[in-house]
């Protein structure tokens, strides 16, 4: 029998800007801005089924018609720890498929294409390589993406 699970996806509080990086490094549709009133993330929330990620039990009372979880801990880590645990998302990680920083799906990049902006040691020793369509970042396995995965060995 096939997973038809439907996407995870999510929309975060203002106070949860670092678990929101660590869901995309996992590939988890994280929405996520500094200036989202509450209002927004519970219209965001049920206008593209987002279950929404807070601190504030509020904000979940008054998201009638949306599904949330209230995040317990004040570390990200432990944030992850909890959410990873209460939605059971360990088996949908797809790790090194989203952008960190904007969200969106990472599109392969052929080295060739993006040489001229990479580091010399960085173009030695590395050959997998993603572009963000939405902010043109590039990532490979070496970067941002090393301390991170470092934080979530235990959780994978
Ligand atoms: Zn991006």
């Amino acid at each position: 029998m096939v997973d038809e699970a439907p996407e995870k996806r999510f929309i975060l509080d203002v106070h949860l800007g670092r678990l929101a990086k660590y869901l995309r490094l996992c590939g988890f549709d994280s929405l996520f801005s500094a200036f989202f009133n509450d209002r927004e993330i519970i219209e965001e929330a049920v206008r593209e089924s987002r279950v929404i990620l807070t601190r504030d039990r509020l904000l979940l009372k008054n998201a009638t018609a949306a599904t949330g979880y209230l995040v317990k801990s004040q570390y990200h880590e432990e944030q992850l720890r909890e959410v990873f645990e209460a939605l059971r998302l360990r088996e949908h990680v797809r790790l090194f498929s989203r952008c960190i920083t904007c969200n969106a799906v990472l599109e392969e990049v052929k080295k060739e294409e993006i040489a001229d902006r990479l580091l010399a040691d960085t173009k030695k020793y590395f050959s997998v390589f993603r572009r963000c369509p939405g902010c043109d970042r590039i990532y490979w396995e070496g970067s941002h993406y090393d301390n991170m995965k470092k934080s979530l060995a235990s959780l994978l």
